[in-house]
């Protein structure tokens, strides 16, 4: 909800009210892997944000009559906490969450190999549980490495944050009283691995020179938020990688006997080694010089002519 920007939200020095500088993202963390019972799941925490992302599936449908014959689908659920902002959130679905929902599940499914997974859904469920502005952007952000960590492939990461306008100025991560009362604001959700933009809206007024800048600061921040989430994945796998070579070599010990020292084998007096008496070879008897056999004389071939 963009204002109409009269509040003075950057100082003279350029600063903005939490003391970031104009193209400054909020301190960002994520974990994976928060939730036993998902397929995958995770944690960001984006300025006061605090979302929770998890991911069931690729699994059955139901009602199957929505089902695609040639891919999966992707549903979202975005759902803010009562508790989450000031003024109590009523718990009935809002128009906005519906929306949120949907422009989420458009952009995971551009980078979504759904065609792998024919006739079934893959469903994202997505928790605020605090909102300080910016939430469907680090709900994006989220679901993207829940969906890595449920094992589905896609063909990137989306890393998602706001730019807008403050002042006139063009800002980056909006937080939420500069969503409130600022003039514009531009969520962008950017695959670096694709080098697109998978998510983009707009809510107030920009001229086309700060739409251009809001949406290369916005793809600047978001290639930062891309490290974080690659980083975040490393860890969980050099975690369990860790974990597994600790198993191993546990199991190692526990399988192999401890070696017990060797009895001492006595060497027993060698006994003098009998030789058997070699069988007598008897000489064998010459053989008798064989009878000379004298080959008749043939008889003498005449010429026929003699013959005649
Ligand atoms: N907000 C609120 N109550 C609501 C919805 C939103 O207080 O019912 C606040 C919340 O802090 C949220 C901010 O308004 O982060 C901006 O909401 P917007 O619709 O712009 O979405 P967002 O910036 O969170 O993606």
């Amino acid at each position: 909800m963009a204002g109409d920007g009269t509040v003075q939200l950057i100082d003279e020095k350029g600063k903005r009210l939490d003391g970031r500088n104009f193209d400054e993202l909020r301190p960002i963390s994520i974990k994976i892997g928060v939730l036993e019972n998902a397929d995958g799941s995770a944690e960001i925490r984006m300025g006061k944000n605090i979302i929770i992302a998890a991911v069931y599936g690729p699994r059955e449908l139901h009602p199957k009559h929505r089902t695609l014959p040639d891919r999966a689908l992707i549903q979202c659920f975005y759902r803010m906490s009562t508790f989450s902002v000031n003024d109590r959130k009523s718990p009935a679905p809002s128009r906005r969450e519906k929306e949120i929902s949907m422009v989420i599940s458009n952009a995971l499914t551009s980078v979504v190999f759904t065609e792998k997974y024919p006739r079934t859904t893959i469903d994202v469920y997505l928790q605020v549980l605090q909102a300080d502005g910016g939430t469907r952007c680090a709900s994006l952000t989220a679901a993207s490495v829940a969906l890595a960590d449920a094992g589905i492939p896609m063909r990137g990461l989306i890393a998602s944050v706001a730019g807008g306008l403050v002042n006139d100025k063009v800002v980056l991560d909006l937080y939420d009283i500069e969503d409130q009362k600022g003039s514009g604001d531009l969520p962008v959700g950017y695959c670096p691995v694709l080098d697109e933009i998978s998510l983009v809206q707009l809510d107030g007024v920009f001229t086309l020179e700060q739409f251009e800048e809001c949406l290369n600061l916005s793809i600047k921040g978001a290639t930062e938020i891309y490290d974080i989430q690659k980083k975040a994945l490393q860890d969980k796998y050099a975690a369990i990688r860790a974990e597994v070579s600790v198993d191993v070599k546990e199991t190692e010990k526990k399988v192999k006997p401890k070696e017990e020292p060797k009895a001492e084998v006595k060497e027993k007096p060698k006994e003098p080694v009998k030789v058997a008496p070699k069988p007598e070879i008897k000489a064998k008897p010459k053989e008798e010089p064989k009878a000379e056999v004298k080959e008749e004389p043939k008889p003498e071939v005449k010429d026929k002519e003699e013959v005649k």
